[in-house]
């Protein structure tokens, strides 16, 4: 197929395009798991570590205890009041998908030994009939994957055990909400009773509903039902079971309590957690550990509650306690988001003793973890509990705010503070916001919680499936949803940003768009969402799917219609040069980050720019010269297309040089505008790359019109666009081959350079041309080209009487150029890889056409990821390497770089940070990302030193 010449030039996607791939079924992806099997099981390990009194895990255990595990270690082990329990490990996940779904044949008496270890420090025991032990069963991967996976709480409840915790509780309604709270969740992850297909909810809230309904005749709290209500519940939830999944309700604890953590590990392979994993890119082979942790209860009564915290605000970085709390309600009630919690700040007037404690295990929290954590915490008749900490999930906003602000703090150091900054997030810095001018005249019409920050305009749609497909259909979408559970995650992906009508900023929906840098806004009660009429009401206005609405994520404002977004600060500040825009706290933050980045890297950035103004935003980002000017690009303005079809048309060596003096002038301002731009920074400018069929019209009509403008026949045209068609064009007559075939054409385009180059330099602007030669594979091939350009530079400098220091160099992007490097090197002042057709012949795999296989080889780990993306770092990578060495080895001093699209991929820097290149050249609005990632990889590669 053909090399689509205004490919790669824009912007890269916005931030969260879509990256949804089809999800397969588990069958088909637990393939592999096979490979390792039984490793674990010979070393016969020790698959149980107890937390507690006694704790044999700690925080740097992740890989083995999940994050939850080794954190809740760590907790115990500074003395925070943690529940105990015990971990089952990762390895044991392995294991279970190695060998069938089954379990090492010790684990069963390791968790014996943990659940007496339960019973000891409670005093409680499983299954007893006067004080009865309940765990809970949580999972816990090494990465985070919130409500990804399955949790079971109040596991031990059976029709004896409930009346035992009623009586010895002396609170009967609190025993009965637990034990339909555990039918209800139970019968939802272990058995499978999940909302259908054309159901819009969860069949245990319809009965829920249906209750109230019925004895209530309004949708009164679930804290308002009666003991005979829960009663009532759990028979009706227990005959759902049965009538769905077609099984009794386990009795037994130990069943109930294999068949959770049986359902947790089976979860790390259910759909939406194969899907979180592809985009955040977790193995699949690091599996998940449980946790079964003694219960403590938020729903004892109004002295009690549970809350999820953040030391500091993750939204916008802001230095407050900040997270959300419900009365009498254990912790999936605040995550789910049914009921909309209250702001922590509140709990100093509900429980002013259980709010001095929490504050002061925020400050304890900080002080050893040296960074922002996310907690979830019990308050069980006033006493307060921690139930798992981990590093806040961030916007990048908050990122950059909590790494600057640490610092002076002194609890980081400048270095540390680089590496809190996620290379891949950075772009949401330079989202836009809405237009203020635009935004004054929208009618606001709600608000809610600003739980993602950045503006975003998009159709509405009230489901995740829809969503997807107005998506893939090229529409902007907002999604729109009471609440979201992860089974929403691909409509969440698709979406330009996500507004609920319940729910707080810790529930799901602002969670998961804060870590995909989504704008969202949470719980806007005034939003009456209908599923099934498929309208969204708003003070008595009616809204389709289909219809505009516009949200913004950093003040939680709700809009009718479409809103005109402005750039970000960041970009008003740089690149338009807003002075307002420049005081901002933002923007004086980015600009320290970016300055630590320069004093941290090793490798410079450059841009692929092929404009002035293209060149300018780079500088102003930072870029310190072009490391690619694709000079096709500029042959398509205007009327230049015809002088270039001319010559392309041309029969004769004249004929063709007539056309090019055409071109030439085009060239020369053009190169002119771009050396100003640069301000004295090189400028790389490669030579004409594209097949040359891709300039001519292919349509009769065109080829009509064409004929007019130029003044030759039709038929001419047509035959010429015959004879010049190729059924491999990528590996065709392109690249260099086209400047050895019509040497004329590099005459043209060397002049055009050093003519422009001479008129900058005679303004008193420092002009330094790289020329660069593609697609070479031969020494002779780049010395034909070298002394072509030699000639031009020679016959300019002696007409303008000037002296122009220049240099020529090639690219390196097809693999006989990696593997004779060391030839290409006596020529080559420069190598400049070309991953892009690096990456497509290193792989024989074409570029513009492996969207039909790549995602299913990605589905099923083929490659890991796209290599179009991230450099193949094994395969193509060593083609890199080879050349880096044996060039090298010929030139010591000669300059590397890279300018294929990996140049902005932190990945990859990472990569080309350990080769030893000099630099790394992307589009202009991911320099910043870049000089990020070279930054991190500097440090991580030296050690931090
Ligand atoms: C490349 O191949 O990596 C490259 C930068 O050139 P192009 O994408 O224009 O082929
Ligand atoms: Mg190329």
């Amino acid at each position: 197929m053909a090399k689509k010449l205004a490919r790669k030039t824009s912007r890269p996607a916005p931030r969260g395009s879509r990256s949804a791939k089809p999800v397969s079924k588990p069958a088909r992806r637990a393939s592999g798991a096979g490979s390792r099997e039984s490793t674990v099981a010979r070393r016969g390990g020790k698959y149980v570590y107890f937390f507690g009194r006694k704790t044999d895990g700690n925080g740097s255990m992740k890989p083995l205890l999940g994050g939850k595990g080794a954190n809740l270690a760590e907790m115990c082990r500074i003395g925070l009041p943690v529940p105990p329990g015990f971990t089952i490990t990762t390895e044991v996940c392995t294991y279970y998908y190695a060998n069938k779904r089954t379990y090492p044949p010790t684990l069963r008496k390791e968790m014996e030994s943990g659940v007496a270890a339960l019973e000891q420090q409670t005093g409680k025991k499983f299954g007893d009939l006067k004080n009865p032990l309940l765990v809970s069963v949580r999972s816990g991967a090494r990465d985070s994957m919130p409500g990804m996976m399955d949790t079971i709480l109040n596991l031990g409840l059976n029709d004896q055990t409930v009346d035992a915790l009623a009586t010895k509780t002396g609170n009967a309604r609190f025993a009965w909400d637990c034990y339909r709270r555990f039918v209800q969740m139970y019968g939802d992850v272990v058995l499978g009773v999940q909302k259908r297909p054309d159901e819009d909810h969860e069949p245990f809230e319809t009965v829920i509903e249906q209750l109230k309904h019925e004895r209530y005749h309004q949708d009164i709290e679930d804290t308002k039902l009666t003991v005979d209500d829960l009663k009532e519940l759990v028979v009706r939830f227990k005959g759902l079971i049965k009538d769905r999944a077609g099984k009794q309700f386990p009795s037994s604890p130990w069943d109930q309590l294999l068949g959770a953590v049986g359902a947790v590990f089976g979860s790390w392979m259910n759909d939406r957690a194969i899907v979180y994993r592809r985009k955040y890119n977790i193995p699949t082979e690091w599996g998940t550990a449980v946790n079964v942790q003694a219960m403590v209860y938020g729903n004892t009564g109004e002295n009690s509650g549970s809350g999820v915290a953040f030391t500091r605000n993750p939204a916008n970085g802001v230095k407050e306690f900040y997270g959300e709390f419900l009365i009498n309600a254990q912790g999936e009630d605040v995550v789910a988001g049914v009921r909309t919690p209250e702001p922590v700040a509140d709990l100093k007037k509900a429980m002013p003793k259980a709010y001095a404690e929490l504050e002061r295990i925020r400050q304890t929290l900080e002080k050893h973890f040296k960074d922002v954590q996310d907690f979830e915490f019990t308050i069980e008749d006033g006493v307060v509990y921690m139930l798992q900490t981990r590093n806040g999930k961030r916007t990048a906003m908050a990122a950059l705010k909590f790494s600057i602000d640490m610092q002076k703090e002194k609890l980081i150091d400048w270095k540390t503070a680089i590496m809190r900054n996620p290379a891949d997030q950075l772009e949401q810095l330079l989202a836009p916001v809405f237009d203020l001018a635009e935004v004054a005249k929208a009618k606001a019409i709600a608000s809610g919680l600003p739980a993602g920050p950045g503006a975003a305009s998009g159709k509405i749609y009230l489901n995740a499936e829809r969503a997807v497909a107005a998506a893939d259909k090229g529409e902007k979408v907002l999604l729109v949803r009471i609440e979201t559970s992860p089974e929403d995650l691909r409509g969440m992906i698709a979406a330009e940003g996500i507004l609920t009508a319940r729910g707080g900023v810790s529930s799901h929906a602002a969670l998961v768009a804060r870590q995909m840098g989504k704008v969202c806004v949470c719980g806007a009660a005034a939003v009456d969402v209908d599923y099934q009429a498929r309208t969204v009401t708003v003070d008595g206005r009616s809204y389709k799917e289909g219809d505009w609405m516009s949200i913004d994520g950093t003040i939680g404002k709700v809009y009718a219609g479409q809103v005109k977004t402005a750039p970000s600060e960041i970009v008003a500040g740089l690149i338009e040069g807003n002075e307002e825009a420049k005081k901002t706290e933002k923007f004086r933050n980015f600009q320290q980050l970016m300055k630590w980045c320069a004093d941290a890297t090793r490798m410079s950035v450059r841009t692929n720019a092929d404009t002035p103004e293209q060149t300018a935003n780079a500088v102003a980002f930072g870029a310190v010269g072009i490391g690619l000017t694709r000079t096709e690009h500029m042959f398509f303005e205007g009327d230049r297309i015809d002088a270039m079809r001319e010559m392309i048309l041309a029969e004769t060596l004249e004929d063709r040089k007539a056309a090019l003096a055409k071109l030439l002038p085009y060239q020369r301002d053009d190169f002119a505008g771009i050396f100003r731009a640069l301000k004295g920074y090189p400028a790389t400018i490669r030579f004409l790359d594209p097949p040359l069929h891709e300039f001519l019209p292919h349509t009769k009509e065109q080829q009509a019109e064409l004929a007019k403008s130029i003044g030759v026949p039709a038929a001419r045209i047509h035959q010429r666009v015959q004879g010049l068609h190729e059924f491999n064009p990528m590996l065709g007559f392109r690249g260099c081959r086209l400047g050895i075939g019509y040497p004329e054409i590099s005459a043209m385009q060397a002049r055009a350079v050093f003519e422009a180059a001479a008129i900058v330099q005679k303004e008193g602007i420092k002009v330094r041309p790289e020329i660069m030669i593609p697609l070479v594979a031969f020494k002779k091939e780049l010395d034909l080209q070298i002394e072509v350009v030699h000639q031009a530079a020679r016959e300019v400098q002696s007409e303008q009487k000037v002296k122009l220091n220049y240099m020529v160099g090639t690219m390196i992007e097809i693999p006989r150029g990696a593997l004779t490097a060391d030839e290409i090197a006596q020529s080559a002042e420069f190598f400049s890889f070309g991953t892009n057709d690096l990456t497509q012949t290193g792989l024989g795999m074409s570029r513009d056409d492996s969207g039909s296989f790549l995602p299913h080889y990605q589905e099923l780990e083929i490659v890991k990821k796209n290599p179009f993306a991230t450099i193949d770092d094994t395969g193509v990578g060593q083609l890199v390497a080879i050349a880096v060495t044996k060039g090298r080895a010929t030139r010591p001093n000669l300059k590397l770089g890279i300018c294929g699209e990996h140049g902005g991929d932190p990945a990859s820097i990472q990569f080309f940070e350990k080769v030893g290149l000099d630099y790394v050249s992307c589009s202009p609005y991911r320099v910043p990302v870049a000089r990020l990632a070279a930054a991190q990889a500097a440090l991580s590669t030296k050690g931090g030193d």
